[in-house]
């Protein structure tokens, strides 16, 4: 399986960063030894000094696919789920300033904390889905799908042009403002409405 992520999804979370607000989707990707899941502990690396937490709602491909029409894209994904995008800010940013891929700063091992997944049925309506992240029991970071630049079809029509999807992909759509640091001791927390969906310490 592969991971897709999304960047500068919610024109508030561009804004913060000083980036532009896209014209398509920006994405890249993260390797399968980035998730953990099961709650474990996520172990603080030590060639950052500024890791952050960007809270994303992810979406499991459940059908293979490639050139996928946008009205069609709702098909291949039955499960959600949520998930952190952590994000070594501080080669990130090198990396902005070079022009250069963003893997170093994305994808290294543990980067990609990820909930159970629940059926999409669960909702009432995917695209209006609050989201929020508590770091040590404070709300530091809340969103809600409606705001998304590019909707989950969209996002999904887009990826397929250039790779395929294979089942068990995972897609992170994308983080709201409100990213920040943390540390060794954290605890965070990720809800989809009222259920905690997400639950782990930084050690
Ligand atoms: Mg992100």
């Amino acid at each position: 399986m592969k991971i897709f992520a999304i960047g500068r999804n919610y024109v508030d979370h561009a804004k913060e960063l000083n980036n532009p607000v896209p014209t398509e989707p920006i994405f890249f990707m993260k390797p399968d030894t980035a998730i953990i899941k099961d709650n474990k502990p996520f172990f603080y690396p030590d060639f950052t000094t500024d890791l952050q937490y960007e809270t994303e709602i992810v979406l499991k491909i459940t059908r293979i696919g490639k050139n996928i029409g946008e009205k069609f894209a709702h098909r291949y994904y039955t499960e959600i789920g949520i998930g952190i995008d952590f994000t070594a800010r501080d080669l990130q940013n090198k990396c902005r300033e070079k022009g250069l891929p963003w893997e170093v700063a994305k994808a290294f091992d543990g980067s990609a904390p990820i909930s159970k997944f629940v059926s999409k049925d669960a909702f009432n309506d995917v695209h209006n889905l609050n989201f929020h992240l508590d770091l040590n029991g404070q709300t530091v970071q809340h969103g809600n799908t409606k705001d998304m630049i590019f909707s989950f079809e969209k996002i999904i029509a887009h990826l397929s042009n250039f790779i395929s999807f294979r089942m068990g992909d995972l897609i992170f759509t994308g983080t709201p403002a409100g990213v920040g640091p943390v540390k060794i001791g954290d605890h965070l927390q990720a809800y989809i409405e009222d259920a905690l969906m997400l639950d782990f310490y930084v050690k």
